[in-house]
Formats: structure tokens, C-alpha cells, sequence
């Protein structure tokens, strides 16, 4: 029987009547490795897989080496210096195959089963150990022939691809599609943000979680898949949520970053932030069936340039409100990542001066050109507002304006009266506000403010830039 335990191991009485011979070993955790003072290890396991894999070892050695009982427990999480990490005990008709079986599983258990050690050094500094010939294989170029292979490659782009650092702003959908492909093809430092746990409801399209981690926190596990693939990606987490305070913080160390969040907020900040530090953005957002993807070079027209303004909550649809297909993103994802190595490796093609929008549900995909706007605050690396024309005041109007005009656009019946300067015409003789034409500044007033945000939404949206509403509505005049 092989086990997994976060607690100490205590070694229980082992005996088979039909065994001669006994042999019991202990692995501990020593104070040094290579050379280096070891205070303490961790062991990361993918339980599932390690339990499945373990079992299937004791059978292998059982009948190998004629054992008559054998039982695994290893350690995983954070073990101080003495303590046990694996104990394995087995049992045999004579002394001879009790050893040669311990000795088989010893080696074997190291070379199969999926348990990742990180050792913590006296100086402050970790690392994970490959387990069995990973380490070999990711360390030279084996891992990545079949790539190296291609002309626009070559050892000299597996170089660059070994030096890039990519942050992924969220694995989610897009970010789980992503983050496989590039640790894959030999990214050598990787960042991951991410401050969600994993939801039984990800599951269906956020690949890299097992239904064994729901509740565990998301850049954990993403980490640690990223972990198995290439033990000596150095990866970095940010278990938080990133938001204008964080960011800059957070993005000093990437050169690619790889928006996989689903907030407009978020990627208008990321789209100004790059390019206040030179940065490049990979940003892509799914509906329904169909995903958009661009990206945004530092010398190239940014997400703003063709959004002038962050459209409002609930035009744009979230996976959480409107349902997704996980491979549509998965597929973004994957275009993302494309767009990342391509970045990367100097390949042509980038969608730096275009957009590209995929219907799943047909195969048909569009390439539009995107150009720089003139003026363009995301270019200056001013962060959007969510809401630029929600005015918090008339006298804020007056001090930001000048002149400007006021209408309200309450029913008929709604009182108080308004008794305040530049009201442009009765309400009764308004008509119909979705075609009002404005004459210059003008702010928009109801009872509480909310009626007043929909319709300049809506009039902002028709290209009337002049149309802003007063927060509150009348009480706040
Ligand atoms: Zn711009």
C-alpha cells in the first residue's frame, strides 16, 4: 500500500507470517546537499498520479522480487532537518529478497512517482531537485530538439526563449491554455498572478487543476504544474490580485505579459502600464464562441487607440454570467502563447498593428487593422478611469467645463424642481434622448444617477462624446 501524508510518519509494526525476512528504511532529511547547508525541504506531490503510480510499483516489486507485504509512506509539504520523509517496509521469505525489493523500490520511487523536492538553504535561497533524469534532460537542449530543428529557431532561439521572462496575468482559461505551451517550449522564468482558489466550476476549461485541488490557490498550482513539465523554469507567484496599486510592482520583471484576465478594468491597466515601461502585451477576451486577440508592442498602437474608452460593465459578457465552452478558451490561450514565442523569436506575423477575431462555431477568423490613435492616453501610459464621465458634481462641472449645458431627464411628475443655471430645455419637451444632439459639455441628471449613467453609456457609445452624468442624480447638485 503507498500513502501520502502531510503529518510526521510513525513507523507502525509491520509482520507476515509467511516472512522470513524484514527490511525497513528510512529516508530523513539531512543538513546538507552538494555542498550546501540544507535547513529545511518541501515535497510537492500530484497525489493522485504519485497514489496510483505508487500502488503500481509495490505490485511490480511484489512480484519481481517474491515479496510477501509492502507498504510506502512519504512526507509531503515542509520537513525540518532529522525528520522522516519516506519510510518503505517490506517483507519476503528470505532476508536476501526483502533486501534487493527495498533496495528496487528505493531507486525506483525516485525515478517514477511524481514528487517534487524543494530544498531551503541557509542563505534565504530554495530550489527544486529534478527527481530521476528530468533534470539531464531539461538542463541541455534534448527537451527541445524537435524545435530547434526549424530554421526561425535554431539553438540561438532557444537561447532567447530560455532568457525571456513572461508574467500570465491570471490562469484562468486562457492563462491554463498558455501556460503548458510555454513552459514547454523552454521559457526560462515565468510569473504567475493569480490571488482565486480553484472553483469546482473552473474545472470544465482551467486544465491545469485537478477536482483533488478545489479550494487551493490557483498561482500555487499552476506553479507546480509548470513544475512538472520543466523542473527548472524559475517560476515566481503572485498569489494577489492586481489592481493599480500592485502592478507596476509586479510587471518590473517581465518583458511579455499575458493578459488572461476577463476584466476591462484590469486590461486597460495592464495596455497603459506597458506602455509607460516598455513592455509587451498579449490581451485576448472570449464570447460565447468567438475570441479577439491583439497585441501591443511598445512602438504600436495600443488596446486604447482602438477603445478610446473602457466599455461599461455588462455590455461585454463574463464567463461567470454567460456560460463558456472550455476550448474556446483554450484555443485563445494557445494564440496568446503563439503570439508570446513569435514575440520572442523575432517571427513575423505579429498581431502588433491588427486584431484578430476567431468564430469557433464557424472557423471563419477576420484580421483587422489597427492603427494608432492620435492622443491617445493609453499610449502616454495614463491609466484609464472606468467611468470618465460620471461627474461628481455641478460645481466639479463648472471648474472642469466652463460653460456647459444641464438636462434632466426625469418623468414629468418626478420633483424637486431643479432651480439651477444652464438647464437647456423643459423636460417636457425633450423627446427622444437616444437622438439628443448636444451642443457642446453637457450633463445628464436624474433622480439617483443611475437612469443618467445608461443613457450616456449609451450616447457615448453612438460617439457622443459629450455627454456626462451627475453621480446621485438631484441630490447631489
Ligand atoms: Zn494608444
Amino acid at each position: 500500500m503507498f500513502r501520502l501524508t502531510p503529518d510526521p510518519i510513525a513507523i507502525e509494526p509491520f509482520d507476515s507470517e509467511s516472512a522470513g525476512g524484514f527490511v525497513s528504511f528510512e529516508g530523513k532529511v539531512r543538513n546538507h546537499a552538494y555542498g550546501r547547508n540544507v535547513v529545511r525541504l518541501e515535497y510537492e506531490a500530484f497525489s493522485e498520479m504519485a497514489v496510483a503510480e505508487g500502488d503500481k510499483l509495490i505490485a511490480e516489486a511484489a512480484k519481481l522480487h517474491g515479496l510477501t507485504k509492502v507498504q510506502i509512506v512519504h512526507r509531503i509539504g515542509i520537513l525540518e532537518v532529522g525528520e522522516t520523509a519516506v519510510v518503505i517496509q517490506v517483507a519476503a521469505p528470505h532476508r536476501r529478497e526483502a533486501f534487493a525489493g527495498c533496495e528496487w523500490i528505493i531507486d525506483q520511487l525516485k525515478w517514477r512517482v511524481p514528487i517534487w523536492k524543494r530544498e531551503h538553504f541557509g542563505d534565504g535561497t530554495s530550489e527544486w531537485v529534478g527527481i530521476g533524469d528530468e533534470k539531464q534532460v531539461s538542463q541541455s537542449n534534448d527537451a527541445f530538439t524537435r524545435q530547434i530543428r526549424l530554421p526561425f529557431i535554431g539553438e540561438q532561439g532557444q537561447q532567447k526563449l530560455r532568457d525571456a521572462r513572461v508574467l500570465l496575468v491570471g490562469v484562468g482559461g486562457l492563462g491554463s491554455a498558455a501556460l503548458p505551451y510555454l513552459v514547454a517550449s523552454g521559457i526560462g522564468s515565468l510569473g504567475i498572478v493569480d490571488g482565486d482558489l480553484v472553483e469546482v466550476t473552473n474545472l470544465h476549461r482551467q486544465i491545469l487543476y485537478a477536482a483533488n485541488e478545489v479550494g487551493r490557490g490557483k498561482a500555487e498550482r499552476a506553479a507546480a504544474f509548470a513544475r512538472r513539465i520543466n523542473p527548472h523554469v524559475q517560476v515566481q507567484t503572485f498569489p494577489e490580485r492586481i489592481d493599480s496599486h500592485n502592478a507596476e510592482r509586479i510587471l518590473a520583471d517581465y518583458d511579455w505579459i499575458v493578459d488572461g484576465t476577463d476584466s476591462l478594468e484590469t486590461k486597460f491597466l495592464l495596455n497603459a502600464l506597458c506602455k509607460r515601461l516598455g513592455k509587451a502585451l498579449v490581451t485576448a477576451s472570449i464570447h460565447q464562441m468567438e475570441g479577439q486577440i491583439l497585441t501591443v508592442i511598445p512602438d504600436g498602437p495600443c488596446l486604447q487607440c482602438l477603445f478610446p474608452e473602457i466599455p461599461q460593465d455588462g455590455c461585454v459578457g463574463t464567463c461567470s454570467n454567460d456560460g463558456i465552452l472550455g476550448v474556446v478558451a483554450g484555443s485563445m490561450g494557445i494564440y496568446q502563447a503563439t503570439e508570446v514565442l513569435k514575440g520572442i523569436l523575432g517571427i513575423d506575423g505579429l498581431l502588433s498593428h491588427s486584431m484578430l477575431l476567431v468564430d469557433l462555431r464557424t472557423g471563419n477568423s477576420n484580421r483587422l487593422t489597427r492603427e494608432m490613435r492620435e492622443n491617445c492616453k493609453g499610449c502616454e501610459g495614463i491609466v484609464a478611469e472606468l467611468t470618465p464621465f460620471v461627474i461628481q458634481s455641478l460645481a466639479d462641472a463648472e471648474s472642469r467645463f466652463g460653460r456647459f449645458d444641464i438636462v434632466d431627464i426625469r418623468e414629468l411628475d418626478e420633483t424637486p424642481l431643479l432651480a439651477v443655471a444652464h438647464l437647456r430645455q423643459p423636460r417636457s419637451e425633450l423627446g427622444d434622448l437616444s437622438n439628443i444632439e448636444l451642443e457642446g459639455p453637457t450633463v445628464f441628471i436624474c433622480a439617483t444617477g443611475r437612469r443618467s449613467f445608461q443613457l450616456v453609456d449609451q450616447l457615448r457609445r453612438a460617439g457622443k462624446f459629450d455627454a456626462y452624468s451627475l453621480a446621485r442624480g438631484v441630490e447631489g447638485v
